[in-house]
Parts: structure tokens; sequence; C-alpha cells
């Protein structure tokens, strides 16, 4: 089920039921009401595909809940040279495993990063085969492009993946059934720093810092899709100091593969 035909059945609704009070057929009051809740309705469903913390509509990772000082680095919309690379060379130097939750297209014009990653022991995750709000395509769309993207990352890496992460973390009915279709587990975040409207690479780590808690999925980017123009040095300079505070306060850094089965 499509989010989308449930916000367009609602609005008609509130419409019908309007006229309906125009023409008498329902008290105004039962008509304004009937239509404000369906509305109402609309809105929570929205917020819900939009929020990246529930599984109502199927099961999401966003955190594990532990006690042990776990928390997983997680980049998106890569590769996307030359940021990749000089944030692969910054978690090499602090002997830190990420996940990359990439795009397949990016991953397909450069295979050579990804494998990079592989090698290095970072966890390979899909973001998408295209970088689409995959609420706005059908449902065929949606398949095809979680089917690109995964066949081109394991194309390159020759091993399943396991985890994705939908655009903008948005899911509904059919996106999260897609996915698990696909033998991925859809996973968001709990800690949102914001990198990609580059706000400094210090307020980018006091909001890490601040969030920061055992079990936490961070959530920050090595690339810029689909424009693949903006620079990405503030969350490169942020991660270096991000791992030495953490680190200093006794955390360990794992992968979401690692951070899932902390989980059971
Ligand atoms: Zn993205």
């Amino acid at each position: 089920m499509r989010i989308i035909y449930i916000l367009i059945f609602c609005s008609l609704l509130s419409v019908a039921l309007l006229w309906l009070g125009q023409y008498k057929k329902l008290t105004k009051r039962a008509a304004a009401c009937g239509a404000a809740l369906s509305m109402a309705l609309a809105g929570v469903l929205l917020l819900l595909a939009v929020l990246p913390g529930n599984s109502f509509y199927g099961k999401v990772l966003t955190h594990s809940d532990v006690q042990r000082k776990v928390i997983a680095l997680t980049f998106d919309d890569g590769p996307y040279p030359p940021y990749t690379q000089k944030l692969l060379k910054v978690l090499a130097e602090k002997h830190v495993h990420a996940t990359f939750f990439m795009v397949g297209e990016n991953a397909a014009k450069h295979p050579e990063l990804v494998r990079e990653m592989q090698s290095a022991g970072h966890l390979v995750a899909l973001h998408a085969g295209y970088h689409k709000d995959l609420l706005k395509l059908s449902t065929d769309e949606v398949r095809s492009n979680i089917a690109y993207g995964k066949s081109t990352l394991e194309g390159i890496t020759g091993t399943q993946l396991h985890f994705m992460r939908p655009p903008h973390g948005f899911k509904d009915w059919s996106v999260i059934s897609a996915i698990e279709d696909a033998g991925l587990l859809t996973t968001n975040w709990s800690i949102i720093p914001r990198d990609w409207t580059n706000p400094g690479a210090q307020v980018i780590t006091d909001r890490v810092l601040e969030k920061a808690e055992p079990g936490a999925i961070v959530l920050l980017h090595d690339g810029d899709s689909p424009k693949n123009k903006a620079p990405r040095e503030q969350t490169i300079e942020a991660v270096a100091t991000i791992i030495d505070k953490l680190r200093a306060q006794g955390y360990e850094f794992v992968t979401i593969e690692e951070l899932a089965k902390e989980n059971h």
C-alpha cells in the first residue's frame, strides 16, 4: 500500500464532506469535524513516513538497545571523490570501521572506492540505485531502483548486502516490503547532525556528542547525491574529532552489522 494513495483519499474525502456540508446533506459541524479528522489522519501517516525513528510501516533499525558503549558511524550518498578517499584515510588512521550506504549509480562510476572500503573492513550497504524519494515512485520503480543498486554493489564486492537506508529515510508499507523482499533490513538513524548543510565542523561535532548514547546510529554524509556538488570537508574534519572525543568517553565504533547483533 502506498501512502500517496491514502493521502489522496483523505484529501478527496475531506472535500466531499465539506461539499456535503455546504449542500446540507450533513450538518456543517459534522462535515467540518469529518474533514478535519481525515486531514489529521493524513498528516499523522505522512509524519510516520518521513520521521526516521519509527517502525509503523514495518521493521526499521534506528539504534540498538544496549548498555555497552558501542556506536555506529554511517555515511550516505557516496562514493564521492575526493571526499570519500579523504574520509577513508581518517577512518584508517583512527582504526574505525564504519558503514557506507551507497548510491548504485555512484558506485558504478567509482567501483575502486567501493572495493577500497570493503578491503579496509567497512560495511558496504545500499542507499538506493538512484537517489530518489521512493515515496514518489511507483511500486515497480521502487523495486527496480533497489534491484539496480543491490546488484551493482553486490557485483562490485562479490558479497551479499544486508542493510538499506532509503533516501531521506522515507518509507511506507511498499518501500519497506520491497526492501525486505530484496533481503535487506531498513536502517535509519538516531543521531542526525545535519552535516549536509555544512554548518561548520564544530557544530557537527557538538550535535553528535550531545546526543551520543550506547547503541546509537549516527547519520553523516561522504556524498552529496543526487547533485554531487557540495563539499564534505566539514564532515571529514568533524569525524576525526568525534572519534577522538567519543573514544575518550569509552565508546567503541562498530558497523551496522555488529550493532544489529548487539540486539540479540
Ligand atoms: Zn541520501
